[in-house]
């Protein structure tokens, strides 16, 4: 025996106020796009302030802390690797003393993590 296929009653005025609420979705997505236009605006913003926060927070931890290599105890120079910045010792390739930045500004900022020892900070250098 054949199925005949299931049909769906939609009364002509149910149609109608679904076709009247669809026409709002041009200016649903409008709001949408100006929402999230304004999230990305928002979360630049933010990232750029973090940034400035962190190179003043850096600026301020040199001045007070500015870390001296534990080998041969000359002025450690923030310098890019690839993985990331590391403190390495002025003398290098001399002395191949470092020190890893990160911990290195977690431990000034009392920020360890639960797991990590405290690098050995000096408080001052003398150039
Ligand atoms: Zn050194």
């Amino acid at each position: 025996m054949e199925r005949s296929p299931a049909r769906i009653t939609v009364s002509r005025r149910e149609t109608q106020a679904l076709l009247v609420e669809l026409q709002r979705l041009p200016s649903l997505i409008e709001r949408l796009d100006k929402i999230s236009a304004e999230a990305t605006a928002a979360r630049e913003e933010i990232e750029s302030l973090v940034e400035k926060a962190d190179a003043l927070i850096d600026k301020e931890l040199l001045a007070v802390n500015p870390p001296k290599c534990k080998l041969c105890s000359s002025k450690l120079i923030l310098r890019s690797g690839p993985r990331g910045l590391f403190w390495g010792c002025k003398k290098f390739p001399k002395c191949r003393g470092s020190m890893d930045y990160g911990k290195w500004r977690r431990d000034a900022l009392g920020m360890l993590t639960a797991d990590e020892e405290p690098e050995e900070i000096v408080a001052h250098v003398e150039e």
